[in-house]
């Protein structure tokens, strides 16, 4: 039987609901928004810009955000969409507010920033059609990325998740890939919490510094020159060998599939906190299983932005986002871990099945009665 529709093949028991394609010849937009699962409740997800964004990335990523949304108990269902443009193009401000005038009527999807879209973008949309989220603070937005509410979140799952490796967070050594809106807050509040940054890459390099490395001075020093390569003292290193260097604690907070069959046997840590999304490959992730490594997964681990946005679509106060993402990820993660340890399934698996239940109890109740 030919498949009915182009997308078929992504479609299973739990959505995606809608797969809408904008065309608008004459702004020269061309956009896809994917409306995964709405059992919970309208869906949020941001929007990516990027001139190769694909309707298949776009329904992977949605999906992902079903997951991390369920599991988050956000009363919120899992969507994205893609602009197919050059974020950097002069256009960008015209397509965006195209691109909103045509969501206008989809109000199952709620959109936020993403790669390639940040908080001036949701304001202009916001001015359009009245609904977006991480908005700037003047609108009343929370803004997740300057608050560091995913960064939170890690550090808030780490407090759990250490305790299912046997590792003290005190004198705990950290290392974090991508010293930015994730990473760099992540590595703020473990030093908090009383863990020692020993090493963190950018775009342009990595540093390892055993002595620790102060989060505060590393964030100025990037700030100031560029990149935390300028870090004064300890070694340079390449981006790659950052995450095998010896630490307690890898967070990978830069790119997808950074751990992969062929580092995942060197890497030193013996907890990683996801924080970039799939920053493992499935093989990966089997071998750090294997091998004890406790890999907490990006949907359970790195929420706390998407918590937040939530918390602020319904006015909520930037205090009760801290208490809602701490109160979420740690008893996220602590089910995720035990269900992990007593079924001998790896912590990715668990994770998949909790959000796949709680998905189908919630759509079991919307067409029940
Ligand atoms: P960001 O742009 O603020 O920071 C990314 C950092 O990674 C930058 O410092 C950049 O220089 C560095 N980087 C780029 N390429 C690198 C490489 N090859 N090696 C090492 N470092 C490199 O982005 P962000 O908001 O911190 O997001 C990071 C990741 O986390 C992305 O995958 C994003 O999708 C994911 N994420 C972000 C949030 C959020 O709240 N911002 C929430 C969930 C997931």
């Amino acid at each position: 039987m030919p498949p009915v529709f182009e997308f078929e093949h992504l479609c299973d028991d739990l959505g995606p609901a809608k797969i809408v394609h904008i065309c608008d010849p004459e702004c020269g937009l061309r956009a896809v928004v994917v409306v995964d699962n709405v059992a919970c409740g309208p869906s949020i997800g941001g929007i990516r810009m990027a001139p190769d964004v694909t309707t298949g990335e776009v329904f992977r990523l949605a999906r992902a955000m079903s997951c991390k949304n369920v599991a988050a108990g956000l009363a919120h269902g899992g969507g994205k969409a893609g602009i197919m443009a050059d974020p950097k193009s002069p256009e960008k401000p015209r397509l965006i507010r195209a691109f909103a005038r045509a969501i206008r009527h989809l109000v199952e999807y709620i959109p936020g920033p993403d790669m390639g879209t940040n908080e001036s973008c949701m304001a202009w949309i916001f001015d359009e059609i009245g609904r977006a989220v991480g908005l700037p603070r003047v609108l009343g937005g929370i803004p997740l990325d300057e608050i560091g509410a995913t960064g939170y979140g890690l550090a808030q799952c780490a407090v759990v998740a250490s305790t299912y490796c046997d590792l003290k967070l005190t004198g705990a050594s950290v290392a974090v890939e991508g010293f930015g809106n994730v990473g760099r807050h992540a590595a703020r509040f473990l030093e908090e919490m009383g863990a020692k940054l020993v090493a963190a890459s950018d775009s342009r390099g990595a540093i390892y510094d055993p002595q620790g490395i102060s989060t505060a001075d590393l964030a100025r020093i990037k700030s100031d020159s560029g990149s935390v390569t300028h870090w004064p003292k300890g070694q340079r290193l390449s981006q790659a060998d950052l995450l095998t260097v010896p630490c307690d604690i890898l967070v990978p907070a830069a790119r997808p599939d950074c751990i992969r069959e062929d580092n995942a046997h060197r890497i030193q840590a013996r907890l990683i906190l996801q924080g970039a999304n799939i920053p493992a490959t499935p093989a990966a992730e089997s071998i750090l299983h294997r091998r004890g490594v406790l890999s907490v997964p990006d949907f359970i681990a790195n929420a706390g932005g998407v918590i937040c946005a939530a918390v602020e679509y319904h006015g909520g106060t930037q205090a009760s986002a801290f208490s809602q993402i701490a109160e979420k990820i740690r008893g996220n993660a602590q089910e995720v871990l035990s269900r992990s340890r007593e079924e001998q399934v790896e912590p990715r698996r668990a994770a998949l099945e909790l959000a796949h239940e709680r998905l189908k109890t919630a759509m079991a109740l919307r067409t029940a009665g």
